[in-house]
């Protein structure tokens, strides 16, 4: 029988957090993208508002928080930055220093996406999970992105080292990670082994980590000391007003998440928690809207010079990845939250259609089955081969399956499934426990980003 452990969405401390930690990164990163001060400063507080927005009205748009934010602060800033104001950048304007008028000025020839995914990747240190959201991408696509932007880096600073691979297969994105240090994924073992003994591959490889290593010296340009404190306490407040704070959502800690099952008055406890907010901000909506005519207007204004306005104002459909569950960017273990639909507010005021409330893709819930072969869900001898089906996954993941014995143990069985467009999987695990200890058996599953579990009951 599936067991699905599932969390309730973002709190207000998580977003509020998150904002805090990368508040001096985003506007460094739109300042790079050509706003100007005033600009960006703007753009960094309208993009963190509408993250909290996001949170509240959409959070299954928001796959990453992090990687959310930089990609709307992206969007924004290329906005502002083309409506005609002299780029900033160049000329030294971002440089405590030469080396670091070098980085600004190599940075500022090299084209917006590789320049986004550079400075996401290699200066702010993001996950690749992030810098895939704020691309617009997967993670391996982001980290090939990054390989070939860290290559031409190089070539923009005069490194001519890196030989040329006319001809010759070079895995960039796999050797873009490799250059990181630290542990070799299996899934990256064979490349590995090939650039240890390839010259080529291996000029490639010292090049990335040359890159990776110039330009995680970047100077950040930090918000104005004047101004940070209020920009973070308006996102701040917004957070607290629609947001549920973090002693609300009571009761799951990584390890309820993984060994226990969810109490049943919790999940009703979230989608009143998740009515409440919404009626909240519906409230304060149609407050602010009674109020001010201009309001209402649609965030994605036609003309480019203008932020869109804040307050409450449905998100315009520029999301990344509208097809999975948001997780924390820097989340060391993998966990599944539960994402409590709240209405739209937004949806029904004025006569102006709402970006949000436009139908969404369709997502599946997370589920997670096992079968034996007598098509009996929950239970059999040990040994058993089970069938293994799984729906709403991160699409394109490779999720990897644990066999774990009553006493939380790993039995040494394991499965791996790559999950389809449909963000389903199939495969097969053998129920094998050496112990041979009678019941219940946990059949763990993770993409990286989501996580689920089932039990197989093992007849004594
Ligand atoms: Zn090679």
């Amino acid at each position: 029988m599936a067991d699905l452990r599932r969390a309730p969405g973002l709190s207000a401390e998580d977003v509020s957090a998150a904002v805090r930690v990368h508040a001096d990164r985003v506007h460094d990163f739109v300042r790079r993208l050509g706003c100007s001060p005033p600009a960006a400063v703007e753009v960094v507080e309208t993009s963190a508002l509408d993250l909290v927005d996001a949170v509240v009205t959409a959070p299954h748009t928001v796959q990453d928080v992090v990687g959310w934010w930089f990609g709307r602060a992206r969007a924004l800033g290329s906005r502002v930055a083309g409506s005609g104001q002299e780029l900033p950048l160049g000329g030294g304007l971002l440089s405590a220093d030469e080396d670091q008028a070098v980085l600004a000025e190599t940075l500022e020839v090299l084209p917006e996406r590789e320049r986004v995914a550079l400075l996401l990747r290699d200066s702010y240190a993001l996950p690749a999970v992030a810098v895939a959201v704020a691309l617009g991408t997967d993670t391996e696509a982001a980290m090939e992105t990054v390989g070939r932007a860290r290559l031409a880096f190089l070539q923009a600073v005069g490194d001519d080292d890196v030989l040329p691979t006319t001809g010759h297969p070079v895995q960039v994105g796999v050797l873009a990670r490799i250059a990181e240090g630290g542990a070799v994924a299996a899934s990256d073992a064979t490349a590995h082994r090939h650039a240890q003994a390839c010259a080529m591959c291996r000029s490639v490889w010292d090049g990335q980590a040359r890159a990776h290593q110039m330009l995680a010296g970047l100077t950040v340009v930090a918000l104005p000391e004047e101004l940070r404190d209020s920009v973070l306490a308006r996102v701040d407040a917004q957070a607290r007003a629609y947001l549920p704070a973090a002693a609300d959502l009571i009761g799951f800690d990584e390890e309820d998440l993984v060994d226990e099952p969810p109490s049943r008055w919790m999940v009703p406890l979230y989608i009143l928690l998740g009515l409440v907010a919404a009626v909240v901000l519906g409230t304060i909506l149609g407050l602010f809207l009674s109020r001010s005519p201009s309001g209402g207007g649609s965030a994605t204004a036609g003309d480019p010079g203008v932020l869109p306005s804040v307050t409450g104002a449905p998100l315009p459909p520029t999301s990344p990845l509208p097809t999975t569950f948001p997780t924390l960017s820097g989340n060391p273990s993998p966990t599944v939250f539960f994402v409590t639909p709240s209405p739209s507010p937004g949806a029904s005021i004025g006569s102006n259609p709402s970006p949000t409330g436009a139908p969404e893709p369709a997502t599946e819930p997370l589920t997670l089955t096992a079968t034996d072969g007598d098509g009996d869900p929950g239970s059999g001898p040990n040994g058993s081969t089970l069938t293994l089906q799984g729906t709403g996954w991160t699409q394109g993941a490779t999720v990897t399956v644990d066999y774990l014995d009553p006493l939380g143990r790993q039995t040494g069985s394991h499965a791996t499934a790559t999950v389809d467009a449909r963000g389903r999987f199939t495969t097969t695990l053998s129920a094998q426990d050496p112990s041979n200890l009678p019941g219940r058996h946990t059949v763990r599953a993770s993409d990286g980003t989501v996580q689920a579990s089932t039990t197989y009951d093992v007849s004594g």
